[in-house]
């Protein structure tokens, strides 16, 4: 894993940066950037409409993307993959195209108070529109979700579950396989939608295996191009589902009274796609694939484990997170005494740390915490434990600015 960094060209153009904001956006290796000038270079044109050899070629490399999507997440049929423009997209079709549907005023969503605004925000308009109650499932003190308090709900009127599989400030990880099977007992008929934004990146994910009904998540955060989100749902759930955006390219017939809807997957895909991101998005997973996603979990693991270690010895510091790195991300977000955090983040990048400060569109976890924002670190394969170090070493400088 050493030399994983020497893969990602940003590190040779800023020797000294210590990227540890990983959680909102990761770098890229260089063969994504490759594969993406190589579509401009070899193949630009539009995808499936055409049928010169160009266009076959791009036509080709888009749906192998699909069909690695796919197996890297363990959908099986390609055609239960749509892509969407990110993460947030991909639950707002879910609110629009599945909820809005099919769900009446006084029906429960459960959600969490660890979710990030876009695993809220959609559910909230919904709320608005159609009179759907919302219900939060708590926090624990010691960072952990609280599934249970589920059992307080009223059960027979809940219709979906919308949770996250680890939460981009605590670095939580939701043990879905736990999880799922008691929410399948208590609420037989809900449908469940998980948030994958931080859990594709960092671990193998297996929708099947977890029997999630919808599960979302970004491009940009596992290495790939950014403007390119996936949403899987099983296929009976994708036929009962309305189109959130349509027009072009999603249709079978359009008559002067009507328009019919095209098959899975294009009937969710309108317009023209990102095409040099999907193809992007193809070579990302070739390049987790090939270290393997095992491999990456493990140093992660490892790293989470070290800096937990330094980070508790540090003196006025409070970590917003469980103190153990089992079922835990590298995701550190901190307060230092009672710094500013956007001081702590200015002072940090003074030395070179990249690390991100306010409220990670968190608000409601925020909230719970009794605090307005918090300074976050965040893990990815490129980082070494000298990357930890220097973050140690930019909090001592923080601390010693502000005398405390
Ligand atoms: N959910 C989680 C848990 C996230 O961390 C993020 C990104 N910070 C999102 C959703 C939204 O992702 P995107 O901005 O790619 O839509």
């Amino acid at each position: 894993m050493k030399n994983v960094k020497k893969d990602f060209p940003i590190f040779k153009n800023h020797p000294n940066l210590i990227y540890l904001d990983s959680a909102a956006t990761s770098q890229k290796p260089q063969s994504v950037i490759d594969k993406v000038s190589e579509v401009y270079l070899q193949y630009n044109s539009n995808i499936h409409r055409a049928v010169y050899d160009l266009s076959q070629t791009a036509t080709d490399a888009f749906e192998t993307s699909r069909q690695r999507v796919a197996k890297f997440i363990g959908a099986g049929d390609p055609s239960e993959i749509i892509f969407t423009g990110n993460t947030t997209e991909s639950i707002n079709l879910v609110t629009y195209g599945w909820a809005r549907k099919l769900l009446k005023k006084g029906d429960v969503i459960v959600l969490s108070e660890m979710e990030h605004h876009s695993n809220i925000v959609p559910w909230l308009q919904l709320k608005k529109e159609i009179g759907a109650r919302l219900l939060f499932l708590p926090v624990t003190k010691d960072f952990r979700l609280d599934y249970k308090a589920v059992e307080a709900y009223p059960t027979s009127k809940i219709k979906l579950f919308a949770l996250t599989h680890a939460s981009n400030v605590l670095g939580t990880i939701n043990p879905l396989e736990t999880i799922i099977p008691y929410f399948r007992k208590i609420a037989p008929k809900a449908k469940i939608l998980i948030d994958g934004a931080q859990s594709v990146p960092h671990f193998s994910v297996d929708v099947k295996k977890i029997d999630a009904d919808f599960f979302a998540f970004s491009s940009h955060k596992m290495l790939g191009p950014s403007g390119v989100g996936v949403l899987y749902a099983k296929k009976e759930l994708l036929e009962e589902m309305e189109p959130m955006r349509t027009g072009g390219h999603m249709i079978k017939k359009v008559t002067k009274e009507f328009a019919t809807w095209a098959d899975l997957p294009n009937k969710f895909e309108s317009g023209t796609a990102n095409i040099e991101g999907v193809i992007g998005l193809g070579t990302a997973i070739e390049y987790l694939e090939k270290i393997g996603m095992k491999h990456i979990e493990q140093y992660e693991n490892e790293l989470t484990v070290y800096a937990l270690e330094k980070l508790h010895k540090i003196k006025n510091f409070k970590l917003f997170g469980p103190k153990d790195a089992k079922n835990r991300l590298g995701v550190f977000a901190f307060a230092v005494g009672k710094v500013h955090t956007h001081d702590a983040a200015e002072i940090l990048n003074r030395s070179h740390v990249a690390v991100r400060s306010g409220h990670h569109c968190a608000q409601l976890l925020l909230e719970h915490f009794g605090v307005t924002g918090t300074t976050r670190a965040s893990l990815y394969l490129y980082n070494t434990k000298d990357d930890i170090d220097k973050l140690v070493e930019g909090i001592e400088s923080v601390k010693k600015t502000f005398k405390i």
